[in-house]
């Protein structure tokens, strides 16, 4: 990490984002295998379409797309967009993390947090779930992170009150309304974000998430995109509000208390 630092800015930021961009490329295996129960160490990406092994030199994040024009070197069928929207974002948020947090160890954690919220948030898109086999080690690396973040206790409290009122919340919407309205696992991702941040900001995550849910719904709905009984998934919305906290949640909470209280 000393090496980083010793570098001039220009370089320092180059460096960052070469290896937010190979983030974004291991997100894209992640976002591709990991609804399918396939494991994201092997094989060596394929081309969807013709399933020919894709050469090192193609496999280069972002660079690759642009250079074969999105199209697979051998069958020319279209590489979804995905792929480079996915590096460029995941790139970018790693990048925005380094400049925040510098080289730190919030700056390291963001590392796997910035790349698992992109994750989450394309499966989430795509099929409408959050599968287990990345927020069950999301919940334990939560717990891990925000022990060193904000403590044990309030790690723990975050995680009972993020779940804790999710589950209730899902329970009521199940009882009055007669259908599962949240999924578990937005359950699941809101208690590993109160893990991580503490009792206090995933409270702003849900009150974030909420309001922009709602937002995007009425706009939806006003514009006949979507009906009342469209499934919008909540994943994103959760993903985006914890960006939020995890970069100004203590001052956000902070003005808040201060408002409520007059300051003292
Ligand atoms: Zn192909």
């Amino acid at each position: 990490m000393d090496i980083l630092t010793a570098l001039p800015l220009p370089l320092q930021v180059t460096v960052v984002l070469f290896l937010g961009l190979s983030f974004g490329s291991f997100a894209n295996v992640c976002i591709h295998r990991l609804p399918r129960n396939e494991s994201v160490m092997s094989p060596r990406s394929r081309c969807t379409t013709c399933n020919t092994p894709i050469a090192v030199r193609d496999n280069i994040p972002l660079f690759s797309y642009l250079l074969l024009k999105g199209k697979c070197r051998q069958c020319a069928a279209a590489i979804p967009v995905r792929y480079p929207v996915v590096e460029a974002v995941t790139a970018l948020l790693v990048l925005s993390g380094f400049i925040k947090f510098g080289v730190s160890w919030k700056f390291a954690i963001f590392c796997v947090v910035g790349p698992a919220l992109v994750i989450i948030t394309a499966i989430d898109i795509k099929h409408k779930r959050i599968p287990d086999i990345i927020i069950l080690p999301g919940i334990v690396f939560g717990l891990a992170a925000g022990s060193y973040l904000v403590g044990l206790k309030d790690s723990s409290t975050g995680l009972l009150v993020g779940g804790g009122t999710f589950l209730l919340t899902s329970e009521v919407y199940y009882r009055i309304r007669g259908r599962v309205g949240m999924g578990g696992g937005d359950i699941k991702f809101i208690a590993a974000v109160g893990a991580l941040l503490g009792w206090q900001q995933v409270l702003l995550v849900i009150f974030l998430s909420a309001l922009a849910g709602s937002l995007v719904g009425l706009v939806g709905l006003a514009t006949k995109k979507i009906n009342v009984m469209s499934q919008i998934p909540f994943g994103p919305f959760l993903a985006g509000g914890t960006l939020v906290a995890y970069f100004s949640g203590e001052r956000i909470v902070y003005l808040y208390v201060m408002t409520v209280t007059g300051g003292y």
